[in-house]
């Protein structure tokens, strides 16, 4: 098989994947919008007809599936599909793209109230048409969120970086993935799941489109604290097992000053200055304590260890692969 970028079809398939929670103020006006600009892309051959915007329900409780399935009945650009209960954002875009991976040549996951720059697409499909794998959308400034949204969101990503995570700053879940990194991606079969920092460790050729952000129009934001604290503990314990490294780390610097304290515990018992007891009680605490610590580090690696097996990520992923027949097998010679 021979794989040649260039040879790229320019009017690939483009499957949006829009995932929805208790979206029922937004989604109307915003699948409308989507459907103009997937037909002004399509006019101008930038993609191919058979292009649709597949809206993810995931789990709402208000009319979403609704609007979803009766913007379904209308107009074929729409498909859908709808969560038994609330799984969350990333679950609801994994699940809309590996729906569309059978019959896309790329996708982009974009939020449904719109918020990131849906013009930004044709960017995102310049970048595609010119080679690249995966495009990520990252935002000029954080100026429409509030100060505790924009100060947790440096805050986590300068915490990523010493865990050594490479999380692309202020970029979300705006991305456009090709069928060859969506098959790649289906292959980690890991439930604990933060995509923004497993895709980039998948490699292939990549670029960055710069979108601005608008305020939300319609509705309110579905990302509560508490779904925001637990992306962002799933973000650090799907992406490293470095917490466990500080723990050994941290018993070993205990043991290294419980054995000095000790040193210095029996010089003082030898010379006589210290109460009765006292050296027996601080050497046993001290021995304690350290041990304790270090040893609980040792487990927690291989904890890590099992947690990253148990994982089962792809050991490698190939981009191309390059194979012709000889013309002896090709019965060419014969
Ligand atoms: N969303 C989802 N499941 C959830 C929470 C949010 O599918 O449990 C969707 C939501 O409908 C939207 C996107 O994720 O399409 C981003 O959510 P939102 O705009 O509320 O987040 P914010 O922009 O405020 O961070
Ligand atoms: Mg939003």
């Amino acid at each position: 098989m021979y794989d040649d970028v260039s040879c790229r079809d320019k009017s690939g398939i483009l499957y949006l994947v829009v995932p929805c929670y208790n979206e029922e103020d937004a989604l109307s006006d915003s699948a409308q919008k989507m459907k103009d600009k997937i037909q002004r892309l399509i006019a101008g051959g930038n993609i191919s007809s058979k292009s649709k915007i597949m809206l993810v329900n995931d789990g709402s409780k208000d009319n979403t599936w609704k609007i979803i399935h009766s913007l379904c009945k209308e107009d074929t650009i729409y498909c859908g599909l709808s969560f038994s209960r609330n799984y969350g954002h990333q679950s609801a875009i994994l699940a809309g793209m590996m729906a569309a991976r059978n019959y896309a040549d790329m996708i982009v996951t974009i939020d449904a109230d719109l918020q990131q720059d849906i013009e930004a697409l044709d960017r995102f499909i310049k970048c595609y048409n010119e080679g690249c794998e995966i495009v990520y959308g990252v935002r000029n400034d954080r100026d429409t969120d509030g100060f505790f949204k924009k100060a947790s969101a440096t805050l986590f990503y300068k915490f990523m970086k010493l865990l050594g995570c490479h999380v692309l700053a202020n970029h979300a879940d705006y991305r456009l993935l090709s069928k060859k990194a969506l098959d790649a991606l289906a292959e980690y079969k890991e439930v604990n799941l933060f995509l923004r920092g497993l895709i980039p460790t998948m490699g292939f050729q990549s670029d960055v489109v710069y979108f601005d952000v608008k305020e939300r129009e319609l509705g309110k934001s579905k990302y509560t604290l508490k779904k925001m604290m637990t992306l962002a503990v799933d973000g650090v314990t799907s992406m490293s097992t470095r917490p466990i490294q500080i723990i050994t780390l941290l018993g070993f610097l205990v043991s290294l000053f419980s054995a000095i304290m000790i040193i210095y515990c029996i010089w003082d018992w030898f010379s006589g200055h210290n109460v009765p007891g006292y050296t027996t009680t601080m050497v046993v605490s001290l021995l304690m304590g350290g041990l304790t610590i270090f040893s609980l580090g040792i487990v927690g690696e291989y904890v890590g260890k099992i947690y990253l097996e148990a994982k089962a990520r792809p050991r490698y992923i190939i981009e191309s692969f390059v194979w012709k027949e000889s013309e002896i097998e090709n019965g060419e010679n014969v």
